[in-house]
């Protein structure tokens, strides 16, 4: 064995020393690095199982944060023609009431206020990135851009307390691909979502249509009986509307059906169900809703149905009414659940019919629960 002098066998063991001490340090970075690669990994497989829509924005928002263990993550969407809005509200879940959600009608505004959002910007938390309410103790936090083909259609924002978390010299690989995955799966969720509501609703007014209220109507009924809840049901025909067709042409009168549907929509609750039940005639579907209420809101309808005419696109204004028939469940729980949905709509229609012989422009109720 060679003698080595002993500064020499010194410097062999601090070298061996050094090089023991870096393979431990790069051995618990691949295992921490696997760990994170596992988390990402895990949540991209979540993104990819949502079943639907409002599922995936929860995925996206309250299953980062706790998978992530971050204090804040944020899904600011971009909406300029608020059609999410709308689609949302249709799927009965309105935007205002998805926890952690923001929709971005602005967008130049909203581009404005943050970097240059073409790659994942991470590094100490700037409040002017987040315009709506965060947690006070966020230190750090990663902006990362939705990109779809069409551009961009959001960010995801998370926030961390700790202020080493999230910072410029960071790898941004893993978030830049999670964010990839998570910008083509809104897509894919939102046309999902389209094309499902194409299918239950009417192409001229957006109300659903008779197929999907007979559907939602079973299951109503049902849901009445098992927990004792009051269903009711209006019936809505507008007055003389061949007139208003042959008077002002059957163009016109699509116009006058599209701004009735709007104003009818705009009295109900998101829990509400408005359906084109044939040509000029729409049934709304009200649950928790007994026979008075349902009477106030018939009349609250007619109200803000008649309250101006509907000026079509040749600047007409055609003025409309409306009879509608009010009617709710009945009580006896032997009848078939069916037949009792079927006596609901009748008694709804026959309602207007009190309506439209009593002089039109009116509402109607049976007059005790049935
Ligand atoms: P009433 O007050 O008794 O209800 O009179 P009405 O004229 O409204 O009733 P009627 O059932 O005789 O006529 C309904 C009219 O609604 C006839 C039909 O041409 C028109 N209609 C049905 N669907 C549409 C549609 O999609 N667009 C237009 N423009 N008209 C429609
Ligand atoms: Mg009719
Ligand atoms: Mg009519």
């Amino acid at each position: 064995m060679p003698a080595y002098p002993m500064d020499r066998t010194e410097k062999l063991e601090a070298e061996n020393q050094a090089l023991r001490q870096l393979l431990h340090t790069l051995t618990s970075d691949a295992a921490y690095n696997e760990g994170v690669m596992r988390r990402f990994q895990e949540r991209e497989l979540a993104l990819l199982g949502a079943q639907d829509l409002p599922d995936l924005i929860e995925r996206l928002t309250i299953g980062l944060r706790s998978s992530f263990n971050l204090e804040s993550v944020r899904l600011v969407l971009f909406d300029p023609y608020g059609v999410l809005e709308e689609l949302l509200a249709a799927l009965g879940v309105p935007a205002c009431n998805i926890p952690h959600l923001f929709i971005e009608r602005e967008v130049q505004q909203a581009l404005d206020r943050y970097p240059n959002l073409h790659r994942p910007w991470l590094g100490p938390w700037v409040r002017r990135h987040q315009p709506f309410p965060a947690p006070a103790n966020l230190r750090s936090e990663a902006l990362l851009p939705l990109r779809q083909p069409d551009g961009l259609s959001g960010f995801l924002h998370l926030g961390a307390s700790d202020p080493q978390r999230f910072h410029s010299g960071q790898g941004t690989d893993f978030l830049d691909h999670l964010a990839r995955l998570a910008a083509v799966c809104l897509e894919n969720a939102v046309n999902r979502e389209r094309l499902r509501l194409s299918g239950l609703t009417d192409g001229l007014t957006g109300l659903y249509n008779r197929r999907h209220l007979d559907t939602r109507l079973a299951e109503e009924v049902s849901r009445a009986r098992r927990h004792r809840l009051a269903l009711s049901c209006l019936f809505i025909d507008a007055d003389h509307f061949k007139r208003i067709n042959d008077e002002h042409g059957h163009a016109a009168g699509d116009q006058v059906l599209v701004a009735l549907a709007k104003r009818i929509r705009d009295q109900l609750r998101s829990s509400d169900l408005a359906a084109r039940y044939g040509g000029e005639e729409i049934a709304v579907l009200l649950p928790q809703t007994d026979l008075h209420n349902a009477g106030l809101l018939a009349e609250r309808i007619r109200t803000a149905v008649t309250a101006e005419p509907v000026i079509t696109t040749d600047g007409v204004a055609i003025p409309v009414t409306v009879s509608i028939g009010v009617a709710t469940l009945r009580g006896d729980p032997e009848t078939h659940p069916d037949t009792a949905a079927r006596r609901l709509i009748e008694e709804a229609d026959a309602q207007v019919y009190r309506a439209k012989t009593a002089g039109r422009n009116r509402v109607c109720c049976a007059c005790t629960p049935l």
